[in-house]
């Protein structure tokens, strides 16, 4: 076995193991009552997921896409908030890893890898989501420092986080838009201001906020990379990784409501038999696991491509609209083989109904998706 295989196993068992008992029996009474998991994400700190993806060289565990998409895809099948507490951390450090100067990698990265700095990412606006190039929020240069003026919302992990990558505008009249964006590293202070925490559907015991920044004094040194007019493609490139983060976490949700459905479709009897020797209750069990394992493939499939280097948003792409797609269907799905008990609030089936539409939604809908595949069609297949 090699070393990297053996690194993935003594961490996924350990994952298994604060999963099983220190996550799961307390998820139901959490996620009831919107409760952030200060205790477990302390925990999570200590066993080094905040650094995971962070190369060691700069305190992180270092691990490839390949293996986070799997401990992604284990933590959701406990619990999908708890994911999305590292995924926007791990998509702000990754912006710095690439894109920043070797001063900011050496100031932020070691503080991200311990979670000491918890990150977001901050990009939409009340006005603007998929069109990110219409986003408002401006960073006026004044001397050392730019001072940003602007709303943010939907903002995930910025009420217990401590900074964002923040997407903003630096020049408001360039021509193509995306030259006047520019991407900084914001640290919670004077001006930047936690509105309110927004009511969710699902998803829910994490913080996603409105945010207001006020005359917010940013360092010029923050700015990544150091040049302005950037900040587009520097977070495009991170939300290759928030797709393949997301394409998992759908993998989890798809497996989870897979296999309680198997679980309970063999205790039900209806007719003198379990439901799952009903051929239409079959056909359901049949198509939950057609789709969780198609979704696991191209995750796996898109996570490889990122770990070679390659481009590979196609492959994102793709395996987050199946696999996020899966996990919706499976979720109905899941709730048609429990019947009534699968509209109670006292199981796990309908949170995993209503966790699973955002996944169709976040880090570019499942819409974007497919444009931002066919373009890639139809460029690497010239006519
Ligand atoms: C719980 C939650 C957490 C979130 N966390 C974050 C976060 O941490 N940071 C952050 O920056 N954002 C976050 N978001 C915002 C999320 O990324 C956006 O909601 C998403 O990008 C879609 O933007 P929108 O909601 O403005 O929809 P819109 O852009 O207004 O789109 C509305 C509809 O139009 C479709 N559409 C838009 N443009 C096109 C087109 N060109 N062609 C075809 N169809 C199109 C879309 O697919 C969608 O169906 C979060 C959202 C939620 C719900």
């Amino acid at each position: 076995m090699s070393d990297a295989n053996e690194q993935e196993n003594i961490i996924l068992d350990a994952l298994e193991r604060f999963l099983t008992t220190e996550v799961e029996p307390f998820v139901h009474d959490l996620e009831s009552k919107d409760e952030y998991p200060h205790e477990i994400v302390e925990k999570m700190k200590e066993m080094g997921l905040f650094g995971c993806i962070i190369k060691e060289e700069y305190g992180g565990l270092g691990l490839s896409t390949t293996t986070y998409a799997k401990i992604v895809i284990r933590i959701t099948r406990s619990w999908m908030s708890l994911s999305g507490i590292i995924n926007s951390h791990l998509i702000m450090a990754s912006a710095v890893q690439r894109h920043g100067t070797e001063a900011q990698k050496k100031k932020y990265l070691p503080r991200f890898a311990t979670g000491e700095l918890r990150g977001g990412v901050g990009l939409t606006e009340p006005d603007c989501g998929t069109d990110l190039q219409a986003v408002r929020t401006t960073a006026r240069r004044e001397g050392d420092h730019y001072v940003v003026n602007g709303t943010k919302t939907w903002i995930t992990n910025s009420m217990y986080g401590n900074c964002l990558a923040l997407l903003v505008k630096t020049d408001t009249s360039a021509e193509p838009r995306h030259r006047g964006m520019s991407l900084f590293i914001a640290e919670k202070g004077e001006g930047f201001i936690v509105a309110r925490k927004l009511e969710k559907l699902g998803y829910r015991g994490i913080d996603t906020c409105e945010l207001v920044f006020q005359d917010y004094k940013v360092p010029a040194d923050c700015l990544i990379s150091g040049k302005e007019g950037r900040g587009l493609q520097q977070i495009l490139s991170g939300l290759e990784l928030g797709r393949i983060n997301v394409a998992a976490r759908g993998v989890g949700v798809a497996q989870a409501a897979r296999d309680l459905a198997v679980a309970y479709s063999q205790v039900r009897k209806t007719f003198g038999k379990p439901i799952c020797e009903h051929q239409a209750v079959q056909m359901m069990l049949a198509e939950m696991a057609i789709r969780a394992e198609s979704g696991r493939l191209l995750t796996e499939a898109a996570a490889a491509a990122y770990d070679s280097g390659e481009r590979c948003d196609m492959e994102a792409g793709m395996a987050k609209y199946a696999a996020t797609e899966a996990a919706q269907s499976n979720a109905i799905d899941c709730m048609r083989v429990h019947g009534a008990y699968g509209y109670s609030k006292e199981y796990d089936v309908e949170r995993l109904y209503r966790d699973a539409p955002l996944l169709v939604m976040g880090e570019g809908t499942n819409e974007l998706q497919r444009i931002i595949i066919a373009k890639q069609l139809v460029e690497r297949n010239p006519a």
